[in-house]
């Protein structure tokens, strides 16, 4: 197989672009793993999510967990990160949340097969504990590349952590939900996490009414 490393070369020459080597050729940089990820196709993308050693949770994880879904998706869905279940399986969004989740979908005439599902990290935290910005950071670009791939019409931020990281507040959902808003030209909507509904059901209304209002975007983002 060919490795990431070599790949990105290979891309880098290709495209005519000077290959700058780190000092200690052994440790790429943030800036060299940036650069790879803009270049990649699905397949070297998803190959390089598999190999990443880019923060401590690689060491941690059982798989990543790259996302799933139709890749030309005009819903994109972000949540936070992979728990115990997805880590096990490398899937988003399995267990009981992930069944609200498909519910959601359903109620707005999408499933997981249409719509395509990702989180702010691609590796599971451990005990389920929140992401570090760094790892945030780490993971950012792979993310960014699989927006620029599939060029959703409407990006859905499931929770405060999916919300905050994509729109670089500090606001809690409540604020966040319920208003337009946009990351790289593609309206996003935020709304709560499936988990919280599971524990709050009487805020099920509020997220209905976000769904529609991103049902309405997308459609007029296609117009
Ligand atoms: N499973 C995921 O994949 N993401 C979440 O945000 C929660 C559970």
């Amino acid at each position: 197989m060919i490795q990431p490393e070599q790949q990105r070369r290979a891309y880098l020459e290709a495209m005519g672009i000077d290959i700058w080597v780190p000092r200690d050729a052994s440790e790429p940089t943030a800036e060299a793993g940036a650069l790879q990820a803009q270049v990649l196709d699905w397949p070297a993308l998803r190959d390089c999510v598999a190999s990443c050693t880019r923060c401590e949770l690689s060491a941690s994880r059982t798989n990543t967990v790259f996302g799933i879904g139709n890749q030309d998706a005009d819903w994109l869905i972000i949540g936070e990160a992979p728990g115990a279940e997805e880590d096990r399986r490398g899937e988003p969004f399995v267990g009981r949340a992930g069944q609200l989740l498909d519910q959601m979908l359903f109620a707005i005439g999408q499933s997981r097969d249409t719509v395509f599902i990702a989180n702010i990290l691609k590796c599971r935290p451990p005990d389920n504990r929140d992401p570090k910005p760094s790892e945030a950071a780490a993971c950012r670009d792979y993310l960014e590349r699989q927006i620029e791939l599939i060029q959703p019409k409407i990006i859905l931020a499931v929770g405060k952590i999916a919300a905050q990281n994509l729109l670089g507040s500090d606001d809690p959902v409540g604020r966040m939900r319920g208003r337009p808003h946009e990351l790289n030209g593609i309206p996003l909507v935020v709304t709560y996490h499936p988990a919280y509904l599971l524990r709050s059901p009487s805020q099920k209304h509020k997220s209905w009414s976000d769904l529609c209002l991103a049902s309405r975007l997308a459609a007029e983002f296609s117009a």
